[in-house]
């Protein structure tokens, strides 16, 4: 029979009565005759309630100990969608991790997969059960502890069982209808796309369009798992939703399908760094060192020269607004080491990203031009570029942000189909 992947998060499970609507969209798949793998969230707001728990009682936690009380909202969920389902005469087990086996490594909190064997589900699904139901975000590590895999995580155990069952989809329920152009409350015009690539989706999911996790955006990529984003709140049939795919699904691409932006970025500036091979190695080696997350970088030649022997140049990079202090850290004690030289550290903590993403890209000329001319007719300056294949992004001051995004939504026609 074939195989689907249905994946319900927190709020499409959020009470007994969002189970009961999340499983007749189950049956109704099970009527069309899919066999369906069911990977479901806690309830939501469950897991931010357990990790308070964990904290409150131990402050360093030992993170083995935060896995077992935080897996265990998604088991709640798999067990009464079991149930509800068979009270709907649909044959459903569930499954936790441990039982599947989900194996994963044993970096606790963020742990990833290492195989997801068949045989047992398998055997049930021939046995003449319909449904397996899978508790979501979790698994257990090679020393046989139980792991979770990240906030977010259950789409990755989606996707992760689409691939490994050879699912025709993996269909992800939520709380909003699929991917938009850019975030709606940002712009009104804001359009749901009927399909977008799995590159340009990674591109919007690590801008920050919070839907998808991005682990799972990459694990879909690399097995080529077709993923429809939908809601569970609404009616839906096959074409609902928006569908995540390989670019060869997709016949005709705009230069630009969206508009992605991050509010908590800061842009950090080394003045006067002595500018001889090695200097990037001797600043970014200390940053990823300290676990900071660079994301733009620009380097130029130092304006002011003037009582400095010898060529200097200026380092300008972004990172995500909480790691300021740990890389103005680690910065400051890499000078005290004399592994870098620079006369001052410049933070500017009020700065946004916004990027515009599209596989077409690749293929027109003149998109960074549009943007430019775009910004520059509101008036937004722009403080760094950084560009890839396929996303052109800028750091702006934070009070354009709104105004940047809505300008590019219009500059790129993204309301029209
Ligand atoms: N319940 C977990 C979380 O909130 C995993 C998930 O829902 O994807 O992060
Ligand atoms: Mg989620």
């Amino acid at each position: 029979m074939p195989l689907l992947v249905m994946k319900f998060g927190g709020t499409s499970v959020a009470d007994l009565a969002r189970i009961e609507n999340a499983a007749q969209k189950v049956r109704a798949e099970v009527a069309r005759g899919y066999d369906v793998i069911v990977i479901v969230s806690a309830m939501s707001g469950k897991t931010n309630e357990l990790v308070g728990w964990v904290e409150t009682t131990s402050k360093l936690y030992d993170a083995r100990e935060y896995d077992a009380v935080v897996a265990s909202g998604e088991n709640v969920t798999a067990g009464l969608m079991a149930l509800r389902l068979q009270e709907m005469d649909v044959p459903a087990r569930s499954w936790q991790g441990w039982q599947v086996p989900i194996n994963t490594t044993s970096a606790h909190g963020s742990a990833r997969f290492l195989s997801i064997p068949r045989d047992h589900i398998d055997a049930k699904f021939s046995e003449g059960f319909r449904v397996a139901v899978v508790a979501g975000f979790q698994g257990i590590s090679t020393e046989g502890r139980i792991t979770t895999l990240g906030r977010g995580g259950s789409d990755t155990t989606a996707v992760a069982f689409a691939a490994a069952f050879g699912a025709e989809r993996c269909d992800i329920y939520t709380d909003v209808d699929g991917i938009y152009t850019t975030d709606p409350r940002i712009t009104g015009k804001a359009r749901k796309l009927d399909r977008i690539a799995f590159e340009e989706m990674l591109e919007l999911a690590s801008l920050g369009a919070k839907v998808l996790q991005t682990r799972s955006v990459e694990l879909a990529m690399r097995y080529k798992v077709r993923l429809r984003v939908l809601s569970s709140f609404e009616d839906t049939d096959e074409t609902s939703g928006t569908l995540v795919c390989d670019e060869e699904e997709i016949v005709e691409s705009k230069a630009v399908s969206g508009v992605a932006y991050s509010r908590d970025e800061a842009k950090m500036t080394l003045l006067d760094v002595a500018d001889r091979p090695g200097v990037a190695s001797a600043i970014f080696g200390p940053l990823a060192d300290a676990g900071v997350n660079v994301d733009m970088i620009v380097q130029n030649i130092s304006e002011n020269l003037a009582g400095h022997s010898g060529a200097t140049t200026d380092m300008t990079f972004s990172v995500p607004v909480n790691q300021v202090d740990r890389a103005r850290k680690a910065m400051e004690d890499a000078r005290a080491a004399g592994i870098v030289s620079y006369d001052d550290l410049v933070i500017d903590t009020d700065v946004a990203k916004v990027s515009v993403v599209g596989i077409g890209m690749r293929s027109q000329v003149g998109v960074a031009a549009r943007m430019f001319a775009a910004l520059a007719a509101e008036n937004v300056n722009i403080k760094v570029i950084a560009t890839s294949e396929i996303k052109i992004s800028v750091l702006i001051d934070r009070k354009y942000m709104e105004l940047a995004v809505q300008a590019l939504h219009d500059a790129f026609e993204l309301e029209k189909a």
